[in-house]
């Protein structure tokens, strides 16, 4: 691939009028956006929007004003991106307070199976709050396995299949489809973590026939540092699971000041506390920058940019730890080195900005809508170039930052 080549992709790339609509600096090529997504240049201004009418002029009439339906109206706005029906996700909180509040209420559903299987591995936080999880309820526990034997673990003992469908350091993905029916088939639940795949992958939980899911919005969907995750019920499921952190925002009448709880109906009661509304409206202004975008053709887009950084790391002489099948993978490249954190830091200090995963993974994020061919050709180039000289032997590089 040369940059000729990279730039006539360029010219017929569907994509080619998002990237204006984020606020990238011209000096970077940003291989991050699976980790915190850019900004969208249409967030700014609702933030002030909201900041200093909504809040600074309306004052708490504003709750009645738009801000107390928000967890719901988010959810609507993503539930197609998760190929589920309007009403069936709820937006707040975080990804791991979600996993904890399906969790317990997966243990809860069926007594008599004490069982939360997930794989090792899986991203930090759905395990550590799993194993949370499991210690609130009575005779529950927690059983992780490798991937080559989660079939096996699934038994008559089995509550819960707690799976992430897009690993965060290799990319590989789950087939969504036949996992949730292999966790059915046990008998149990599966809750699937969309963190690194919302935004990144078509999604269908409708078709699929998933239970549960989580997800993040700071990461492929732009929303902002924090910004609130969603949670997806199944709708035959919502009147049938109790949410365990039983907050007032989810009551049935949350302004009655009621001792006593009485969940609201649908997904009203995963709510817990009061929503973030700062959080909520850069994540509403980001989500402007779905309509219209094609899943397929941003799939096809994104192997095009994959294979511009294989090419670039096999050249390198980098191991690529993602699967070659597109649809067996997300939307990142992942390498291995034994000294991925200089390399990641000295394709930092030369504008590419990717992560490093603990111990030995370079990650580099494939976001088709703001990045271009030649983008990516230009970050291939640099990572040739930092292998090649040695460039990342500079002890500077090696300095490890709080949050890699
Ligand atoms: C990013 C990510 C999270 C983040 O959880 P927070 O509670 O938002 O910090 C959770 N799970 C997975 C798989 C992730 O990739």
């Amino acid at each position: 691939m040369t940059r000729d080549d990279a730039r006539a992709l360029d010219f017929t790339d569907p994509f080619a009028a998002w990237r204006d609509r984020f606020a990238l600096p011209g000096d970077v090529v940003y291989l991050d956006g699976n980790s915190l997504g850019p900004l969208p240049r249409a967030v700014p201004a609702r933030l002030a929007d909201v900041a200093e009418r909504q809040w600074g002029t309306r004052l708490i009439r504003s709750w009645n004003e738009g801000w107390i339906d928000a967890p719901q109206r988010l959810g609507a706005r993503i539930a197609p991106l998760i190929g589920a029906v309007a009403d069936a996700v709820i937006v707040g909180d975080t990804t791991s307070t979600h996993l904890f509040k399906a969790i317990v209420a997966a243990l809860r559903h069926d007594p008599s199976r004490r069982t939360v299987v997930s794989e090792a591995g899986n991203f930090p936080t759905d395990l550590h709050v799993a194993e949370g999880a499991v210690a609130c309820v009575p005779g529950a526990r927690l059983h992780v396995v490798e991937r080559a034997a989660l079939a096996d673990a699934l038994d008559d003992d089995t509550a819960l299949l707690l799976l992430t469908h897009v690993h965060y350091k290799t990319a590989e993905r789950f087939d969504l489809a036949a996992w949730t029916a292999r966790a059915h088939a046990a008998g149990a639940l599966i809750l699937w973590d969309f963190s690194h795949s919302v935004g990144a992958v078509a999604l269908d939980v409708t078709a699929a026939d998933v239970d549960l899911a989580v997800g993040c919005t700071y990461k492929y969907l732009n929303g902002g540092p924090g910004a609130p995750a969603f949670l997806y019920v199944a709708p035959r499921l919502q009147d049938a699971l109790a949410n365990p952190v039983s907050g007032w925002m989810g009551h049935a009448e949350p302004f009655a000041f009621q001792d006593a709880y009485r969940p609201a109906a649908g997904m009203t009661r995963w709510l817990v506390g009061t929503p973030p509304i700062l959080g909520m409206a850069s994540l509403d202004a980001a989500l402007d920058l779905w309509a219209g975008v094609d899943m397929a053709a941003l799939a096809a887009k994104s192997a095009a940019l994959f294979a511009i950084l294989a090419e670039a790391g096999a050249d390198a002489g980098l191991a690529c730890v993602s699967p070659t099948d597109p649809e067996r993978r997300g939307s990142h490249i992942s390498f291995r080195h034994a000294d991925a954190y200089a390399l990641t830091q000295a394709l930092i200090a030369r504008g590419v900005i990717g992560d490093f995963r603990d111990p030995d993974i370079l990650r580099l994020g494939l976001t088709p809508l703001y990045l271009s061919h030649e983008d990516v050709w230009r970050a291939g180039e640099q990572l040739r170039e930092v292998v090649a000289t040695g460039a990342w032997r500079d002890p500077a590089f090696a300095q490890r930052l709080a949050v890699t």
